[in-house]
């Protein structure tokens, strides 16, 4: 199931949702309603980036840091 995990510019609310068709890729933050959301990449990126020395290599190649 192709679940994607989102968060509200305006609200910083974050939700996941369910996304089966490439019409549904912006939708409704559920706290404001809103459209001004942003599609988070991964979370398991962000936790082998906190984690000194703990996912090396392979897994590591996958992941771009924007910072
Ligand atoms: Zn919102």
């Amino acid at each position: 199931m192709p679940i994607y995990e989102f968060e509200c510019r305006k609200c910083d609310q974050k939700f996941e949702r369910l996304i089966l068709s490439a019409d549904d890729k912006t939708p409704e933050c559920p706290e404001c309603h809103g459209r001004d959301v942003q599609k988070i990449m991964s979370a398991g990126c962000k936790v082998a980036l906190k984690v000194p020395g703990g996912y090396g290599g392979a897994s590591a190649h996958s992941c771009k840091p924007s910072g």
